[in-house]
């Protein structure tokens, strides 16, 4: 927020006989001491929401290059969790402060501490908890951060949170009348244009009308049709956001989009972060993935049968982005078999492959039919894969490999 144009704006506000007790915002101390020492004395601040989760989660993102077993799934839920404990103890330090020191131990399946009223484990003894941290270093890192939190000033501050989300909303309808991408400040219509999106903030699209009206315009059928068609979809929309539903499918499509963003970056490298462009990476130490083999001209009988290897694969998916979950290979002659359950890359496993394979993922531990089996990373089993695969090689030929869907989505 701009000091200058803040305080313009308050002025204008108090000039009009208005007084206003509490300004939300983001950590922005400036606009604040200057609209208070100048214009409201008794001026209180409330943080916005959204920010403090925000930069919650940047702090455990930090984390992240220290501890690898902390997942982008972990920290979306903690961060939901922190949301929850501020929202559900409104006005209360103590409830907040009582809720964040119990996050810690709720994250390592420790749940004496916790309230029944938001812990699940608590309420069910049958409810398995899918996230679930593990690991002594993170535990005391994870409550640092926590720590950081729970202090007098920072639970006042967090008492009093409020959400900005409907000065977006206001931003939004602004811009939709005045895009930033045209210079209307220049022009005697931006009075009209920003005048003509707070009217629609306040009274909806009806305000179309009144204007007609005013001005002698009487509005037709069709005007009225379509302001009470607009009005009727944003009062739906509106309704339709806060259902638990629509807030599910938001989660699972940000699951996608990170797990998405996840494989870019194993194909693309980093192409979005801080200071990706001053980073000294240089070309040379970028991995370069080689291009698909061409389909395989050797026939089966140019090998004997004692060379024969039957793999298979299960995949999160049947794209060929998906995340392997588990190797399986017979070498037919020996009757030597592997097996190796392999944690996916992407961090969940779909319903829909988990009716195929029976295979669940749940806190970074695997189930195969709701039993608990031993997994390893992705490379850690390709490798093991790898060296077993190599012991039945000799010097002249290889050994044959058959598999289901080789050239599709099975192809390690
Ligand atoms: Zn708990």
């Amino acid at each position: 927020m701009e000091p200058f144009l803040t305080s313009t704006c308050l002025q204008e506000v108090k000039q009009k006989g208005l007084n206003i007790e509490r300004l939300t915002m983001d950590g922005d101390s400036t606009t604040f001491t200057r609209v208070k020492r100048s214009l409201f004395p008794k001026l209180k601040k409330s943080n916005d929401k959204n920010h403090i989760v925000k930069n919650f989660g940047n702090e455990l993102y930090k984390l992240k290059s220290k501890h690898k077993s902390l997942s982008n799934n972990n920290i979306a839920h903690i961060q939901k969790c922190f949301s929850y404990g501020i929202s559900q103890n409104k006005g209360s330090t103590h409830g907040i402060k009582t809720s964040l020191d119990a996050l810690p131990f709720h994250m390592f399946n420790e749940h004496s501490s916790c309230s029944a009223t938001w812990c699940k484990p608590l309420r069910d003894e049958n409810y398995r908890q899918t996230h679930i941290l593990q690991g002594t270093e993170l535990r005391k890192d994870f409550q640092n951060v926590i720590h950081g939190y729970t202090n007098e000033s920072m639970l006042e501050i967090l008492a009093h949170v409020q959400s900005t989300n409907a000065n977006e909303n206001m931003n939004h309808m602004v811009a939709r009348k005045a895009p930033k991408t045209v210079t209307y400040s220049e022009s005697e219509s931006l009075d009209f244009r920003v005048s003509a999106a707070v009217a629609q903030k306040n009274e909806g699209r009806q305000y179309i009308l009144q204007v007609n009206e005013t001005h002698g315009l009487s509005p037709g059928h069709y005007t009225h049709r379509k302001c009470s068609v607009l009005d009727e979809r944003r009062s739906n929309l509106a309704v339709k956001q806060k259902s638990v539903s629509m807030k599910r499918r938001r989660s699972e499509l940000k699951a996608e989009r990170m797990s998405k963003n996840f494989i870019d970056e194993v194909y693309e490298g980093k192409t979005y972060e801080t200071a990706v462009g001053v980073s000294d990476i240089e070309i040379e130490h970028i991995e370069d993935i080689p291009p698909c083999p061409a389909e395989c001209s050797e026939t089966p009988h140019a090998y004997g049968q004692d060379d024969v290897i039957v793999f298979d694969l299960e995949t999160t998916g049947l794209g060929t982005t998906s995340s392997i979950v588990q190797i399986a290979a017979l070498h037919v002659s020996s009757g030597q078999q592997l097996n190796l359950f392999v944690k996916p890359k992407c961090g969940y496993i779909p319903t829909t492959a988990s009716n195929i394979t029976g295979l669940e993922f749940h806190g970074g531990v695997l189930y195969q039919h709701c039993k608990e089996v031993t997994s390893v990373a992705a490379s850690e089993a390709l490798l093991a894969f790898k060296r077993w695969l190599e012991a039945f090689g000799n010097a002249n030929k290889e050994s044959t490999k058959c598999g289901n869907n080789k050239n599709s989505h099975e192809k390690p």
